[in-house]
C-alpha cells in the first residue's frame, strides 16, 4: 500500500532540509521559477502528471509503445519540464514517490487500454536511488499484477550514471527485475553516460540512441557512421534499437535504411496525456501512409 502524495509535515521538513542548499549549488535550475512554496505545494497537492510519447515499430509504423515523461503542470508557471525539477527531487531523496506514483498512474492506464482491446507497453524512466531498493522487482510485480498487466508491458528505462553510486546493489537489483520478466532498456545511449562498459554487465534487450546521435545524422557523414555501427552492435547482442529525436521525415528514413527497429520523436508524436492517445494514433496512421506514398 504506496502512499501516494506527501503530507503537508513531510513536504516541508524535507524542502526546509535541502531546498537552500541545493538552490545554492544549482542556481540555473531555479532561474527564478521555482520557490520553497513551490515544490512543498507540488508535493502535496499533487500536481505532477504523467504524459507519454508514442514509440512506433519502424518497419511497418505500427504503435505498440510509449515513454511516460513526467510533467509538472504547476498553477503559476504553466508547465514546468523535467529537466527543471527531476534533479531537485532526487537530490531531495523524493524522487520514488513520484515514481511510484507514476508507477501505479500507468498500471491504471494499461490496465484500461487493454479493456479497449489495445495492449501495448509503457516505458518508465528510473532513477538511480530505485535501484538501491532490491525488491524493486517484486514491488513492480505487485502492481501490474494486480492490475492484470503482463511483466513484458513494463519497459524500464536506465541510464549508466545510475549505477555509479552502489553498484553491486544496483546490479542485483537489475538482474532481478530481469528475472520477473520486465524488460530493461538502456537510455541516453551515446551521450557520454551511458558506455560500452555497461552493455557487458547490463543485461537489457533495448538501446535507445541519444537524440543528439539521431536528430539531423542524415546531413552529417561521420555521426551516420557512428549511427550505423552502434545499430550494428546492438543487433550483435540481440537487442533492439530506439530511435530517439525523430523530427524530420529524412531522420525516419535514415533510421529505417540503417535498420533501427523503433522510432521515438516529434515527427511521430509529441508527449500527450494518455486520453489524447487514440485520437493521435488515428492522425498518425494517415501521416505515417502518406510518408510512405511520397518516398515511392
Ligand atoms: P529521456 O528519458 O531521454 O526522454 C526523452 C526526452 O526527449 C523527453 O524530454 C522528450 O520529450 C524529448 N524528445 C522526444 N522526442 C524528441 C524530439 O523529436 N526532439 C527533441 N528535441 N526532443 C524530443 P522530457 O520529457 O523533457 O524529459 C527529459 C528527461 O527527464 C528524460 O529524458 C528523462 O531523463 C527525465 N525524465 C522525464 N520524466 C521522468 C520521470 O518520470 N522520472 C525520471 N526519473 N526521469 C524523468
Ligand atoms: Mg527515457
Ligand atoms: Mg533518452
Ligand atoms: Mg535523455
Amino acid at each position: 500500500n504506496i502512499e501516494q502524495t506527501f503530507s503537508r509535515d513531510c513536504a516541508e521538513m524535507i524542502v526546509d532540509r535541502y531546498f537552500d542548499s541545493h538552490r545554492k549549488k544549482h542556481p540555473d535550475t531555479y532561474s527564478n521559477t521555482l520557490t520553497r512554496h513551490d515544490i512543498i505545494e507540488g508535493l502535496t497537492t499533487n500536481q505532477f502528471m504523467t504524459w507519454y510519447q508514442p514509440k512506433v515499430w519502424i518497419e511497418t509504423g505500427e504503435w505498440f509503445a510509449a515513454e511516460a515523461l513526467s510533467r509538472w503542470v504547476h498553477p503559476d508557471h504553466g508547465m514546468i519540464y523535467p529537466d527543471q525539477y527531476i534533479p531537485v527531487l532526487e537530490e531531495m531523496g523524493v524522487i520514488d514517490k513520484l515514481t511510484w506514483h507514476q508507477i501505479h498512474v500507468i498500471a491504471e492506464d494499461l490496465h484500461r487500454w487493454l479493456n479497449l482491446g489495445k495492449k501495448i507497453a509503457v516505458s518508465i524512466n528510473i532513477s538511480p536511488s530505485m535501484l538501491d531498493d532490491r525488491s524493486l522487482a517484486g514491488k513492480l510485480a505487485e502492481v501490474t499484477d494486480h492490475y492484470g498487466i503482463d511483466h513484458d508491458q513494463l519497459i524500464l528505462e536506465i541510464t549508466e550514471s545510475m549505477l555509479m553510486e552502489n553498484l553491486a546493489h544496483s546490479l542485483e537489483t537489475i538482474a532481478r527485475m530481469k528475472l520477473k520478466g520486465f524488460t530493461l532498456s538502456m537510455d541516453d545511449f551515446g551521450t557520454g553516460y551511458s558506455n560500452l562498459h555497461q552493455l557487458e554487465r547490463m543485461p537489457c534487450s533495448e538501446l535507445k540512441l541519444d537524440k543528439s546521435l539521431v536528430t539531423g545524422a542524415y546531413e552529417n557523414p561521420t555521426r551516420k557512421v557512428i549511427l550505423e555501427s552502434n545499430i550494428q552492435m546492438a543487433q550483435k547482442l540481440g537487442m533492439k534499437t530506439v530511435g530517439e529525436g525523430v523530427e524530420t521525415a529524412e531522420d525516419w528514413f535514415l533510421l529505417e535504411e540503417l535498420g533501427c527497429s523503433i522510432g521515438q520523436g516529434y515527427l511521430i508524436g509529441k508527449s500527450m496525456p494518455a486520453s489524447d492517445l487514440f485520437t493521435w494514433a488515428t492522425d498518425w496512421s494517415i501521416r505515417y501512409k502518406q510518408m510512405m506514398d511520397q518516398k515511392s
